[in-house]
């Protein structure tokens, strides 16, 4: 394809609003335009390249056996009244009314959708397993979009159902998805880890997420170094053991009030003090189910609060607005700690081993110090409730110790067994004639968001580095002197041989300085460039060049097209390992 031909609007500033890699380079390459928050239209490179992640998607999905189906963009709420959705989903959901009155939403995901689908039309046991996908456009109504394709509220969605006659077939099925996923991910390119996944609101009892690597990622992940052990930090366990006593010996010093002024964090305290973060005790009020409860974790941890809420056993848990801490702890915000607390105190298990500790004096500018549990307040709890964090032990093994990494959630397997089909009546006739509900699982793929990490991970400086089997053109030629004949002829020759072997090939012949065309080359990113100049053409060769190296390769004219095809083959099969 000739660049003079194609829109491809590129741009020399970084947009406004953009803060990490991928959103500046698909605004700035002319991939994509913002139409409002959240949402965007696609240009013919971006539109390219979301097409190749679906085709890898549908190659490998077909492949594991799933179908391909399309479902409907507007869901009737009656579906998900029926799941019990409709109430719960919250604002993410956008619902609008036909001119009827009729209550919908644009579809954040379609299990109400598929279950509908598939109890009207499979019966019995012989029409089982069955696992269909669609490869969609979804909505969900974010707080707080962002990074262009990271957090959209329009995006593309593959989404995959399964439907089984009982839990061992559909723990069968989840494997054959996640091997799909390591297929897909691995053809793209991209360096990426499987990890144990809490379920969100999509629910179910098992999940993995598969979360690209990158410092930007909004996920946090620890793994251990001994064990084949994984989690997302949300989730991630730690070794269990009984409320730790504080250190032997350690003794009780009067407790004592001293004045903080101005001081509220953790650090901003312990640097006060002269004191390390593990010595003070954070006390956060929360709301579970609506009532305040204090809940304490040590000033080096964090409180999980998907942790704490399943700990607690509520439906709701949010943290209290200052007027609550306020009544709860007649100080203002900053300033509360457990000692003299009249609402109950739960603690993580790890707070009993802290002698002698800093907290909240429940005062203005006041905190204590020397707070000892064992002499001075009531812990009616000790709980599970903290963040995992790298440098941890590895609850698994109980040997190795939790590395932490940064990840982009581009996928996530779920095992449903029958939330869905029991609320829904998604049932089978089995062999002996007794009707019973599908066991499911559902298996998501966040194809623009792919696109996204794809860059996350792959860009310098001055642009993309796109991955061989995601870049929207595999080479791009370069013709520095277009109006001299023989560089033009040259290009086009090449250009022309090149597609004729099935190669992707962008032809840059625009009528543009050679140092602007260079530079939108690199913005761009294509894998493969070819320099085609007065000079080293005089000597019957052209220049080669990787985007993600420096080196220049000088090949013969003849053999320039023959030798890129041969690159491009041998990377193509490097990231498509066998399965
Ligand atoms: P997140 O935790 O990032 O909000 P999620 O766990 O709610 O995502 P799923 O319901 O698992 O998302 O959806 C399947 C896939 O769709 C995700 O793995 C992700 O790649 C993609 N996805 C989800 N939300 C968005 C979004 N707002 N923008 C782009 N892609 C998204
Ligand atoms: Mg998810």
């Amino acid at each position: 394809m000739r660049y003079s031909q194609l829109l491809i609007p590129t741009l020399k500033e970084v947009p406004a609003d953009a803060q990490v890699a991928s959103h500046v380079f698909l605004v700035r390459g002319g991939f994509m335009r913002q139409v409002a928050a959240g949402i965007y239209s696609f240009l013919p490179l971006g539109l390219r390249v979301v097409n190749k992640v679906a085709r890898i998607v549908r190659e490998e999905l077909n492949r594991a056996g799933a179908q391909e189906v399309l479902l409907p963009v507007a869901v009737p709420a009656e579906l998900w009244v029926e799941s019990g959705r409709w109430q719960k989903y919250g604002p993410e959901l956008l619902r609008f009314k036909d001119r009827k009155g009729k209550d919908f939403c644009v579809g954040p995901t379609h299990e109400e959708a598929i279950v509908d689908l598939v109890r009207k039309d499979v019966k019995s046991y012989r029409q089982l397993p069955v696992n269909l996908y669609q490869v969609q456009t979804k909505f969900r109504d974010e707080a707080r979009p962002r990074a262009g394709l990271m957090r959209g509220r329009e995006f593309t969605m593959k989404d995959a159902y399964s439907f089984h006659v009982d839990e061992a077939d559909a723990m069968r099925e989840y494997q054959n998805m996640y091997d799909a996923y390591v297929r897909i991910f691995d053809r793209c390119g991209l360096a990426f880890r499987a990890v144990e996944a809490a379920t969100g609101a999509i629910g179910g009892s098992r999940s993995h997420e598969f979360q690209v690597l990158a410092e930007t990622g909004e996920d946090a992940i620890v793994a251990c170094d001994h064990c084949q052990y994984a989690a997302n930090v949300e989730l991630a366990e730690l070794v269990r053991e009984p409320p730790a006593p504080p250190e032997d010996g350690a003794t009780f010093l009067p407790r004592q009030k001293v004045p903080t002024p101005g001081k509220h964090t953790v650090a901003e305290v312990t640097e006060f003090l002269r004191l390390p973060p593990q010595q003070l005790i954070k006390t956060l009020i929360y709301l579970a189910d609506g009532k305040p409860v204090a809940v304490l974790v040590r000033g080096d941890h964090d409180v999980n609060e998907e942790k704490l809420k399943s700990a607690l056993g509520v439906d709701e848990l949010v943290l209290a607005g200052d007027k609550t801490v306020e009544e709860v702890t007649k100080a203002p915000v900053g300033f509360a700690g457990p000692v003299g607390l009249e609402v109950p105190v739960v603690a993580d298990r790890e707070v009993a081993g802290v002698a002698n500790a800093v907290t909240g004096a429940n005062e203005a500018d006041q905190h204590f110090v020397n707070v000892n549990l064992a002499r001075d307040f009531k812990v009616a709890r000790y709980l599970d409730i903290r963040t995992a964090a790298a440098g941890d032990k590895c609850a698994r093994c109980g040997q190795g110790t939790y590395q932490g990494y940064r990840g982009i959630e581009v996928g996530q397997v779920f095992f449903l067994g029958t939330k869905y089909s029991q609320p829904m009546g998604c049932n089978f006739l089995d062999e002996g004639g007794q009707e019973k509900p599908m066991v499911m699982g559902c298996y998501g793929i966040g194809v623009t968001r792919t696109v996204a990490a794809a860059i996350e991970q792959g860009h310098d400086a001055n642009g993309i580095i796109w991955p061989m089997a995601l870049a929207p053109f595999q080479v791009e030629i370069v013709s520095m002197q277009p109006n001299d004949a023989a560089v033009r002829d040259a290009a086009v020759k090449l250009h022309d041989e090149l597609e004729a072997r099935g190669v992707e090939v962008l032809l840059d012949d625009r009528d543009e300085r050679a140092g602007v065309k260079l530079n939108d080359a690199d913005l761009l990113g294509m894998p493969l460039r070819v320099v085609v100049g007065k000079k080293s053409l005089a000597g019957g060769e052209l220049e080669v060049k990787w985007r993600r190296a420096p080196e220049v390769e000088k090949v013969k004219v003849a053999e320039a097209a023959a030798f890129l095809e041969g690159r491009i083959q041998a990377e193509l099969a490097r990231s498509a390992k066998p399965a």
